[in-house]
């Protein structure tokens, strides 16, 4: 009898673990720690799995090795603007204020830094993975090359490396335990895709100015990341509404969770109601990149264009909160510290 009791006990304590084990853990990393603050867009993913993921470094970083990063298996770059590839640095955590953290310029991308500091595998397209890849051969003195298996890997990898692979494209990446990997496509954003002039040489700098030109490095993009757990997070990067957002984001792919990405320029907070609600219909959405100080104390500032757009949702929405770390299960659902 005492056997059956304790292998019970035991028997509930493991269906207690798993349980636990079985949701996606999501971090913002922002300039404000307590804060959905301006500049922030970077977004740390951990799988049941162990897998760990970057999603845009941006300005928001201290260092590659910033210290609220932990292990990063794959790092996401959705295109090349200076606050997604990271043409600057915080200062420091809380430096200036939530509407324009204090950030200094660094001579190779913070995108760069992390995949190198990191040993980490560069998840982006064969455009941008090519300029990432010059910058990290100066930092580490040797070459980012593809990656052993260009569509999978096992992480962590033992030297740093790219995927070879464009919008559509997939790459999966597992640890050496688990059954599964995590499945990462990369999808279309409408947007534009040129390179911060800081970071290109002094000759390219002045050709591009003659012509009064930018420099694409092909689409910009963003993802559709399927963890273990049945969780199908669409990571939009920078983008106005486009038709792909119903077709494939939601038709195709089932995406259960929208991160979005206010601002602006693609018009997002005009159109975002009909994106969320009409177009990709997930079961909550995590909005970042507010290019407006969103929160005060932690809380959501009603006079925000944030919280106009938040009254428009059908779906449950939470702030990507700097520090903060959130749970969803494969549902979609937001259920530890929402
Ligand atoms: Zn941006």
């Amino acid at each position: 009898m005492k056997t059956i009791c304790v292998t019970f006990v035991i028997a509930l304590t493991f269906i207690a673990v798993s349980a636990v084990a079985q949701n996606v853990r999501i971090t913002p990393i922002g300039s404000h720690t307590g804060e959905l603050c301006a500049n922030d867009r970077a977004i740390v993913f951990e799988d049941p799995t162990g897998v760990r993921l970057l999603y845009d470094p941006a300005h928001n970083l201290t260092a590659g090795d910033d210290s609220r990063l932990g292990d990063i298996h794959v790092v996401l770059l959705t295109h090349m603007h200076g606050d997604h590839l990271g043409d600057r640095k915080l200062r420091a955590v809380n430096a200036g204020s939530c509407a324009n953290s204090e950030r200094i310029p660094v001579p190779n991308s913070m995108t760069a830094e992390v995949v190198a500091a990191k040993t980490a595998i560069l998840v982006t397209t064969r455009a941008m993975a090519g300029f990432v890849a010059n910058e990290v051969q100066d930092i580490l003195d040797q070459p980012l090359s593809i990656c052993a298996q260009p569509i999978a890997a096992t992480v962590p990898v033992e030297e740093a490396c790219r995927s070879s692979m464009d919008v559509g494209g997939i790459f999966v990446a597992k640890t050496a335990e688990a059954d599964q990997g995590v499945e990462i496509t990369i999808v279309y954003a409408s947007h534009v895709n040129n390179a911060p002039p800081a970071l290109l040489t002094e000759e390219q700098r002045e050709m591009l100015a003659a012509n009064g030109a930018i420099l694409e490095f092909g689409p910009p993009t963003g993802y559709v990341v399927k963890f273990t757990n049945g969780l199908k997070a669409y990571l939009s990067g920078d983008t106005g509404i486009h038709s792909d957002m119903r077709t494939v984001v939601n038709e195709y792919h089932h995406a259960n969770l929208a991160i979005l990405n206010l601002g602006n320029n693609p018009g997002i907070y005009a159109s975002g109601a009909h994106v969320i609600n009409e177009l990709i219909q997930p079961a909550s959405v995590l909005l970042t990149h507010p290019n407006e100080p969103a929160t005060e104390g932690g809380k959501l500032r009603p006079e925000s264009r944030a919280a106009t757009l938040i009254e428009q949702f059908e779906p449950p929405t939470h702030l990507a909160i700097s520090g903060r770390t959130m749970e969803f299960d494969g549902e979609g659902q937001c259920v530890v510290r929402c």
